[in-house]
């Protein structure tokens, strides 16, 4: 202790006992210091407050014990205060304890005259609690706030996710399902949650057709062995709309007891997946049930021709080679087809362009037609419109659509083949009186395998030809398409860039 805490202590116990007492039993911690800012006297609560003896504090300054973020500041309030440019100061600060834990204080120093003297009077009230309170809120405020922004980010995901999404409660009822999942089941999140199983608007399926009871269900298996299900695949028929077959994943959902609580199952529309799967399977059957037809007729001619070769029959050889040739040209169209589509896949098109005039390509085209005599072909329009294009695919092109009509309309007298300059192409149209196709099934003619009557039997095809003419019209830049009223006939045209 220094000479000036001596010094002071004398004068000090002369002061009124009042004031002692007050400033020893007082809790807000308090402390008297000299104009060097030297701590000369501490009471009880101060040295609570620090955990140190006043002993071992008097003596010693109080920014000894601040937190260094607040000493430059304490220090200039100090300063101003002491030349008398403030009656007081006030600030809030941290200080260290003897065990090092940090202690908040707010402090409030005034000046007083004793003797001619000046001193410093400080309390510095403890507002640990508060402090530690405020930061603990201020925590959660910022844990809520990323909590928020966390819900905010998951929402906008699920918002925005290619898949859907449901959550299901132990009962199996939906209790969330995502804009996506609405979207692809066609229904509102309302509509979604009074679902249940076994809901006849909503029928599910089994892959085959059949009704898929409740207990197969992915999610249903899901919660009975409380296990992941992955990529398990079933179809959705709603009441009135097209069937559609989804890909379920779902995943149990536990509490932080292990408790089963509900389910979560993502999907997605692999409708078209299934539909190519399908498009498949069906194209196989078709199209070995195509070549068979005129295979089995080859081999009957054939077996026939084998069995009368030896004897004399004139009568009926003609007849025999006749169902022998039309057998084999059907093989080879259908063979042709097949090839032309698998070069088109792969894009090994190669065009071989000349310039000639179109008419001369119906001469040719359409010689069988000519011998069949069924069907006449006439030539209308711009006759002499002249292209630069592959012959060989523009007549493909033509053929295809001439061979159509006596197909699909039989009833046509008279095809016309008309060709008509428009402002940077050639149009060519072959037009039929037949019955026409309905609108609804115009957009999907130029698809690969697309037949409009699957289960006509008494045409042979295998849904190639528009396609292959499609592809062989696009690659030489122009377009290709359909106007046609059902029971009005049809014509299909394309373009050619002249
Ligand atoms: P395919 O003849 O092998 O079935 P296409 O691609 O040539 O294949 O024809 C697709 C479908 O378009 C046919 O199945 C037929 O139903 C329809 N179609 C084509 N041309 C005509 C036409 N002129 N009149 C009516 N329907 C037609």
């Amino acid at each position: 202790m220094n000479g000036d805490a001596n010094n002071f202590k004398q004068r000090f116990e002369e002061c009124s006992d009042k004031f002692d007492k007050i400033f020893e039993l007082t809790s807000a911690a308090s402390k008297i210091i000299n104009s060097d800012l030297v701590i000369l006297k501490v009471n009880h609560a101060i040295t609570e407050l620090l955990g140190y003896e006043a002993a071992e504090i008097e003596g010693t300054k109080i920014l000894e014990y601040a937190c260094p973020e607040f000493i430059q500041h304490w220090h200039e309030l100090q300063e101003a205060l002491w030349k008398r440019q403030l009656p007081f100061f006030k600030l809030e600060a941290c200080l260290y304890r003897k065990d090092g834990s940090v202690a908040w204080v707010k402090v409030t120093t005034v000046l007083f005259n004793d003797k001619g003297e000046t001193f410093g009077f400080t309390v510095l009230d403890d507002i640990t609690y508060r402090k530690q309170f405020d930061e603990k809120e201020n925590e959660l405020n910022v844990a809520l706030a990323a909590s928020e922004r966390t819900k905010a980010d998951l929402s906008r995901m699920l918002d925005t996710m290619a898949e859907g999404v449901g959550i299901i409660d132990l009962n199996g009822r939906m209790t969330y399902a995502n804009p996506m999942a609405q979207k692809i089941l066609g229904v509102s999140e309302d509509e979604i949650k009074k679902r249940t199983f076994g809901d006849s608007k909503w029928q599910n399926l089994r892959l085959d057709g059949s009704p898929l009871p409740p207990e197969e269900h992915p999610m249903a298996i899901m919660m009975r062995t409380r296990q992941q299900v992955f990529d398990h695949e079933i179809a959705v028929q709603p009441a009135n709309g097209e069937r559609i077959y989804v890909s379920i994943n779902a995943a149990p959902i536990f509490d932080e007891n292990g408790k089963l609580t509900g389910g979560l199952g993502t999907f997605m529309d692999v409708t078209h997946r299934r539909k190519i799967i399908q498009q498949k399977d069906e194209f196989i059957s078709i199209a070995s049930h195509e070549l068979k037809t005129p295979l089995t007729s080859l081999k009957g001619a054939l077996q026939l021709l084998d069995r009368v070769k030896q004897e004399v029959t004139p009568k009926m050889l003609p007849q025999l080679v006749d169902q022998a040739n039309k057998s084999l040209n059907k093989i080879n169209t259908l063979v042709a087809d097949l090839l032309n589509a698998s070069r088109v896949n792969e894009g090994q098109l190669q065009l071989n362009k000349t310039t000639f005039k179109l008419i001369d390509l119906i001469s040719e085209c359409c010689e069988h037609i000519y011998l069949d005599g069924k069907h006449q072909i006439i030539s209308t329009g711009d006759v002499d419109l002249t292209v630069n294009a592959d012959y060989d695919r523009i007549e493909q092109v033509i053929t295809n659509f001439v061979n159509n009509v006596t197909k699909y309309a039989p009833e046509t007298k008279v095809i016309e083949v008309r060709f008509e300059r428009l402002s940077d192409a050639a149009r060519i149209s072959v037009i039929d009186q037949g019955k026409g196709i309905p609108k609804e099934k115009q957009p999907q003619l130029f698809d690969r395998y697309y037949r409009v009557n699957t289960d006509d039997k008494q045409y042979s095809g295998l849904g190639l030809g528009l396609y292959i003419n499609a592809e062989i019209v696009k690659k030489h830049g122009g377009e290709i398409g359909v106007e046609s009223t059902a029971g009005q006939g049809s014509a299909f045209w394309f373009t050619l860039p002249l």
